[in-house]
């Protein structure tokens, strides 16, 4: 039964995940250390608790959306975290965005308590969550997939099983660094074409009807104008942040020393990405690389 929900973490993209089981009629009982991030969503009808143990006392599964690997491991390892106060048999899904082998560490400690838990990062972004649009990337059995999927479609539009523990979030983290790389990529061409007199509208079109095309020449292309809507033609902002794309290298990067697997281009534009965001680029949409590299300010 799924009916008495938990939520930890009611950031950016948790506050409106939560609103929307709200909206579903789930009842929910929240925490996060940041009481204005509870006040908004117990305006919208959720119960707040004073502790994480509160919230495992009340509820029959636990959603956790939280910044990183430190944070995720304290909510479900530490004192009076998750896994030592949560009632036998609840579902936990972290919705977090960390390193697959912390998420294999989680799992172990719950399935010792006899609790069943999930790693269910997301895509989609901020809008994605308010507009209940999500795609879930869930690891865990098969079982555990199947019981949580209208649950979690309750948050987004679909939900993947991509394997086991941790397959979510290397799911997650190997598009991301595809994204990272192929941002700079465009933005690299597109400069070149235009340093070389080519106009980046008419090679923006070429690469889109020829083998050079992706979502960040297509859909949200780094050069101010061709696309009037993207964060490029509106001085970079909204988005995807530089400081977040960079975290979820740093993330893939990790992953890969342990995996000894080479990622050359990825280790690379995790250094671009974090030198940008020295710059003081980091609140950015990660497009904000084309004029960083042409070496223009940005307001
Ligand atoms: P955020 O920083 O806005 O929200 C995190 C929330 O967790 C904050 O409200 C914070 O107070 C709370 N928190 C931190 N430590 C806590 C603790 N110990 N106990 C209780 N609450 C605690 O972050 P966000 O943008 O919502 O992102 C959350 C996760 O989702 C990250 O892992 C991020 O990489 C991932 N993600 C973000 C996006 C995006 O576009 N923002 C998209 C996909 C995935």
């Amino acid at each position: 039964d799924f009916s008495n929900v938990g939520f930890v973490g009611l950031g950016n993209m948790g506050g409106f995940m939560a609103k929307n089981l709200l909206k579903k009629g789930y009842k929910l009982t929240v925490f996060d250390i940041n009481k204005t991030a509870i006040d908004n969503v117990v305006s919208a009808g959720a119960k707040s608790a004073q502790s994480v143990a509160e919230v495992s006392q009340n509820s029959e599964v636990i959603v956790t959306m939280l910044p990183m690997n430190q944070h995720v491991l304290d909510t479900y390892t530490g004192k009076d975290g998750i896994i030592s106060s949560a009632k036998k048999g609840t579902f936990l899904v972290d919705s977090s965005t960390i390193d697959p082998s912390v998420s294999q560490t989680v799992f172990k400690a719950a399935q010792k308590q006899g609790l069943r838990f999930v790693d269910g990062p997301v895509s989609g972004g901020v809008i994605g969550a308010k507009n209940g649009t999500l795609t879930f990337m869930v690891g865990g059995s098969k079982e555990d997939y199947e019981a949580s999927k209208t649950f979690l479609e309750g948050m987004g539009s679909r939900a993947v099983h991509c394997g086991d523990t941790g397959m979510g979030q290397v799911a997650k983290i190997c598009n991301n660094m595809l994204l990272a790389i192929s941002m700079i990529g465009v933005s690299e061409a597109l400069s070149l074409g235009e340093k070389l007199g080519l106009d980046p509208k008419i090679l923006t079109d070429i690469v889109n009807t020829s083998t050079g095309r992706c979502w960040s020449s297509e859909v949200n292309n780094p050069v101010p104008g061709i696309s009037p809507t993207v964060p490029s033609s509106n001085d970079y902002a909204g988005g995807f942040g530089t400081s977040l794309i960079a975290k979820d290298l740093g993330l893939a990067q990790a992953a890969a020393t342990r995996a000894k697997s080479p990622i050359a281009l990825g280790s690379l534009s995790h250094q671009i990405y974090r030198t940008m965001e020295a710059h003081g680029l980091g609140g950015k949409d990660f497009s904000v690389v084309y004029p960083f590299i042409r070496g223009e300010n940005v307001n």
